[in-house]
């Protein structure tokens, strides 16, 4: 039984078991640190580098030009990029290169001379502690940039290098950016308003959002939840999605662990694994009972061809018992009363449905049930304008039919024969 012993939990923490508790597990109770690395991440850490640097400087009282902060990116760049870097894609190690160029002079240009707010921290850590279940944790997080604006106007800044640009509801909702809004309430209480900005310097674009107190508690209340459900859990059960394909786990978790060991085989070695063999069997085996299916549709409607072509035999013949040399074919015959339904005979059923509805009787068979309205009738259920109104509902509507059933039986003893 595997068990959560944290005191501390960030907000990528809290998300990675919304993700995938599976995944949590590895990561923060048996502590398997796997660094994954992609064009995509090295990107993030590069401009995250350089916007650092950039706004420590600023702080320090100089104002490094765009040359400098562009030559602290592809520093950061060059150091970060190495043969970790996995899933390339088709984007080439050149192009994230050149976009980290990008994002930060977009960035620099839009934003310079850096005189819209005063820089409090950069890679600022910040937290609360919470209580859950009479226990005390704390949520702490970096801010990449925390800043105020004007006399108790801070402001939280998150630089992204996402391809995309969410639509403003998701920023809404993010609870990243709103937790780290209580941790500066808390840390400064004089705080008069909180603005949470999202730098999405691929597309220059800086988005906001605000929360209001009554948000924050249903966030914290949210998140002593969550708190509680890692505690409690034991299991850690795999949840599949879209972020497998990217899991740095997948060689470990039991949703993928046995389908990344058969990938990594050569063709000729898979056959000889106990598992892919039992799955072979099986898959040999579902094949069999597709096509026994199938075999068994053809003899189930070769058998009603030949039960209709019995029944007219037999009545012809006038008997009810058809002889064969191991068997015998008894067959019966009666009149019903058919109704037409929904499937067949759609329009008239309508209509059926239709009188039926402005008859007297209507309450007795609401939502048309055929069958209750024959046997009502045949059982004399009703009386007087009710039974009246459904004898003439099956007198309009109703069709006789005659039906036949075959049942085969066997002679004792023919199988000796
Ligand atoms: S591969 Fe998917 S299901 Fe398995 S641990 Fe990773 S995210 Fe969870």
């Amino acid at each position: 039984m595997e068990e959560d012993h944290s005191k501390k939990f960030s907000p990528s923490k809290l998300d990675c078991y919304k993700e995938c508790p599976k995944r949590y597990q590895y990561r923060y109770v048996d502590r398997i640190s796997r660094a994954r690395k992609t064009g995509a991440t090295v990107l993030g850490t590069s401009v995250h580098s350089a916007l650092e640097f950039l706004y420590e400087r600023l702080r320090a009282g100089a104002r490094p030009s765009l040359e400098d902060v562009l030559a602290e990116g592809d520093a950061a760049f060059a150091r970060d990029w190495d043969e970790t870097v996995s899933h390339l894609g088709d984007v080439p190690k050149e192009d994230w290169g050149r976009l980290v160029g990008e994002c930060v002079r977009r960035y620099y240009e839009a934003h310079s001379p850096f005189k819209e707010d005063s820089t409090v921290a950069v890679e600022a850590r910040v937290g609360f502690p919470i209580e859950v279940a009479g226990y005390e944790y704390r949520i702490e997080g970096f801010v990449d940039r925390l800043a105020v604006a004007g006399d108790g106007l801070f402001e939280i800044h998150d630089y992204k290098t996402a391809k995309s640009l969410p639509p403003q509801s998701k920023l809404d909702e993010d609870w990243q950016l709103a937790l780290y809004e209580i941790a500066v309430r808390t840390q400064w209480p004089s705080a008069r308003s909180v603005t949470l900005k999202w730098h999405y310097v691929r597309h220059g674009q800086t988005l906001t959002s605000t929360r209001t107190p009554e948000q924050l508690a249903r966030l914290k209340g949210e998140v002593a939840e969550l708190i509680q459900a890692i505690k409690r859990d034991r299991e850690f059960r795999p949840q599949r999605g879209f972020l497998c394909d990217w899991c740095e786990y997948r060689d470990l978790c039991p949703e993928f662990a046995h389908v990344e060991k058969i990938a990594a085989m050569k063709p000729a070695e898979r056959g000889r694994d106990d598992g892919a063999k039992l799955v072979g069997e099986l898959a040999a085996l579902d094949e069999k009972k597709r096509r026994l299916n199938d075999e068994l549709e053809l003899v189930k409607s070769a058998k009603a061809e030949l039960d209709a072509r019995i029944a007219a035999w037999a009545e012809a013949e006038g008997v009810t018992v058809v002889a064969g040399e191991t068997a015998e074919a008894s067959v019966s015959f009666k009149d019903e009363l058919r109704l037409p339904t929904k499937t067949h005979e759609a329009e008239r059923h309508e209509a059926l449905e239709k009188d039926a509805r402005a008859s007297a009787v209507w309450s007795e068979v609401a939502r048309l049930d055929a069958h209750a309205l024959i046997e009502g009738v045949k059982a004399r259920r009703w009386s007087g304008e009710a039974l009246a109104a459904a004898e003439a509902l099956l007198a309009r509507y109703g069709k006789r039919e005659r039906t036949s059933s075959v049942r085969l039986r066997r002679r004792r003893g023919a199988d000796e024969e």
